[in-house]
């Protein structure tokens, strides 16, 4: 089994003497991947600072070079030390306008350049709500495969969030994610054999209390953290969780 993977995410948030602190109480967990996922500005200064922990980026264009004010390309960040590049976050599309093919195309983007995809995907609370739920991500994942290929299934991560779960202080119930992920990996393995092999992350609310609880439901492979991926000591209890978890 491939040890479980665990990202921070700290969207629009960090200081450079505050980040100090923060990145040097982060430190790599025997038995589990650890990332964390940080503004353009802060990877440098996260790529030196972390030990044992990867660095990553929250976005990334879907374009190489050229005249795109304001794009940051997957090369950059490759050229940065950057492992790891989440895309397709639930705030990206809904605040940002990126839709599933342009989540499509920023992953082919990540792959070109060498980086690990995180893949977002996840229903609303009205599609949850109207029994769409894997309908929606399916959906999602056939917008990336028909940009990348079935054999390149294989070199994501996908992270289920539920949108209604992300930032609202409460996860998604065991049951939930534990159908959810074992229809992902059922979409994944018809499409692609070694894809059923990809780590399937859950993220929405894990927090120190329920981190134990949500990966050690049957197919959560890790975790995508938000808030507390801000407070060192929560996110590293987190990471432990999922250690635990692993066995390790
Ligand atoms: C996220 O931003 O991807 C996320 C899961 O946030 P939170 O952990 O705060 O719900």
């Amino acid at each position: 089994m491939a040890q479980k993977l665990v990202v921070g995410n700290w969207k629009l948030n960090g200081e450079l003497a505050a980040n100090e602190a923060l990145l040097g109480a982060i430190g790599a967990v025997a038995g589990v991947e650890v990332a964390v996922c940080v503004p353009f500005p802060y990877l440098a200064q996260a790529a030196a600072r972390l030990r044992g922990v990867a660095p990553g980026a929250q976005t990334v264009s879907e374009f190489q070079s050229g005249a795109y004010t304001g794009e940051v390309s997957a090369e950059m960040l490759a050229d940065l030390g950057c492992r790891y590049v989440i895309v397709g976050h639930s705030e990206r599309r809904a605040l940002f306008g990126e839709d599933d093919a342009t989540v499509g195309r920023k992953t082919a983007a990540a792959l070109r350049a060498g980086l690990a995809p995180i893949v977002c995907v996840g229903e609303s609370l009205a599609e949850r709500e109207a029994g769409r739920a894997l309908e929606v991500v399916e959906r999602q994942l056939g917008a990336v495969l028909a940009i990348i290929g079935a054999r390149m299934l294989a070199r994501l991560a996908v992270a289920y969030e539920p949108v209604w779960a992300i930032g609202a202080g409460r996860a998604a119930g065991v049951e939930e994610i534990r159908r959810m992920h074992a229809g992902i990996r059922r979409w994944l393995g018809e499409r692609d054999a070694a894809a059923a092999s990809v780590r399937v992350l859950y993220g929405g609310s894990v927090k120190a209390d329920n981190a134990t609880a949500l990966f050690a439901a049957p197919g959560v492979d890790g975790g995508l953290i938000g808030g507390a991926s801000l407070v060192a000591d929560d996110f590293m209890s987190i990471c432990r969780a999922a250690a635990v978890a692993n066995g390790a």
